[in-house]
């Protein structure tokens, strides 16, 4: 299967490991929002998160809790965000399952949540239409 991050799992592609346990692997990304942002993969090969087994979504989560503060800590960050990024649309560009820790910094300029506020009324419709669909 051509997938980059199956190949870094595999080292056939070089990265910064942070850390690997039999079912998961975290790694520097190498285009980062700020230093130290870590992406925190499965080891089987899945497409997005809706995919992923439910252990292994466990342990990726443990993982985070386990390194983020070691990454906090090691590159002076204040705090961080964790994300992922479902669809083309959302800006998913490698498609195995991976979830973003990205330290942040006072006054980094990060934005990555551009507000839009509902119309009156709207929000108790929207809340219906996705109860109706679980
Ligand atoms: P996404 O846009 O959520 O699919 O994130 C994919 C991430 O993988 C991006 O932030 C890339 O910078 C990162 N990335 C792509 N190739 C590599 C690589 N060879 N080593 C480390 N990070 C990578
Ligand atoms: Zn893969």
């Amino acid at each position: 299967m051509d997938c980059i991050f199956c190949k870094i799992i595999a080292k056939e592609i070089p990265s910064e490991i942070i850390y690997e346990n039999d079912k998961v692997f975290a790694f520097l990304d190498t285009n980062p929002v700020n230093p130290g942002h870590t992406l925190v993969i499965p080891k089987t090969h899945n497409e997005n998160l809706i995919d992923t087994e439910d252990e292994l979504l466990c342990e990726i989560i443990l993982t985070v809790k386990k390194i983020a503060p070691a990454i906090i800590k090691a590159v002076g960050a204040e705090g961080y965000n964790l994300g992922v990024n479902s669809g083309t649309v959302a800006g998913q560009v490698v498609f195995h399952t991976h979830f973003h820790i990205m330290p942040r910094f006072e006054g980094d300029g990060h934005r990555h949540w551009n507000k839009k506020p509902y119309k009156e009324g709207e929000i108790g419709e929207v809340a219906l239409k996705i109860i109706a669909e679980l």
